[in-house]
């Protein structure tokens, strides 16, 4: 995907503006801020949700139209309060993918819960249950707002181990929002750090994988210092 001179207006505010950027099909991409930077909006660009200036792919993005082969995990988790955790999936699958629910369930650490109702499970349980379905929605960009920012410790671990699996398996090009260095400095190949709706650091983390949870690369320290 290619931007050129993206931009995002409200008004006289600029939540994105100027961003001229190539993501490499395939390649992992953190993108970190502080609130209000412009990072859902980026997001929801790429996804074809949100009309901008400038152009992608050659493209302008006056109508812009839902992109084929983008699944979105959405920052508050959209589960439906009536279905449960195999019915929130189905929901937005095809029958084909319904055979692979009950085992992507169980790798996101949620084996035996699938009849549990939204109300029955927890924060962490619930956006596991968003993680779930994302990965199974057929893709090849995957787009993920702050996937594991309400997990405890140990599963926030796995679970990036998981992410980093299934880009192995399927190869899609993953562009994932986060506050934290650590998220980003373990399973990205490039993180980007928006300040004011502008890029203000684009860096390559080149250190080889698996990486290790308590000795990140040195990318990590500074990622922190941009954000201070
Ligand atoms: P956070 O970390 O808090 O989720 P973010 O980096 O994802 O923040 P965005 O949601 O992309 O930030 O918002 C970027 C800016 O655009 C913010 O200042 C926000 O208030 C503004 N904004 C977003 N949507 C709208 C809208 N519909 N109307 C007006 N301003 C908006």
């Amino acid at each position: 995907m290619i931007l050129k001179n993206v931009g995002k207006y409200y008004g006289e505010k600029a939540a994105l503006k100027n961003i001229d950027l190539t993501f490499e099909e395939g390649k992992i991409t953190a993108v970190l801020g502080e609130n209000g930077a412009g990072k859902t909006t980026l997001l929801r660009i790429l996804a074809g949700m949100l009309p901008y200036e400038g152009e992608i792919d050659g493209k302008s993005g006056k109508n812009p139209k839902r992109r084929v082969g983008c699944s979105y995990l959405f920052q508050d988790c959209m589960l439906l309060p009536n279905l449960t955790a195999e019915g929130n999936c189905k929901f937005v699958l095809s029958k084909e993918v319904w055979g692979k629910i009950g085992e992507m369930l169980a790798r996101v650490g949620l084996g035996g819960r699938e009849n549990a109702l939204p109300h029955e499970l927890s924060g962490g349980e619930k956006q596991r249950v968003a993680i779930a379905r994302a990965f199974l929605f057929p893709h090849d960009l995957l787009l993920m707002d702050e996937p594991f920012s309400s997990l405890d410790l140990a599963i926030k671990r796995s679970l990036i181990s998981l992410v980093y699996e299934l880009w192995q398996e399927r190869g899609s090009t993953v562009v994932f929002v986060t506050h934290e260095v650590r998220e980003a400095a373990l399973l990205a190949h490039r993180a980007l750090v928006l300040k004011h709706g502008e890029i203000v650091l684009d860096l390559p983390i080149n250190a080889p994988f698996p990486r290790d949870f308590l000795s990140p690369p040195k990318e990590e320290t500074l990622l922190t210092q941009t954000l201070l």
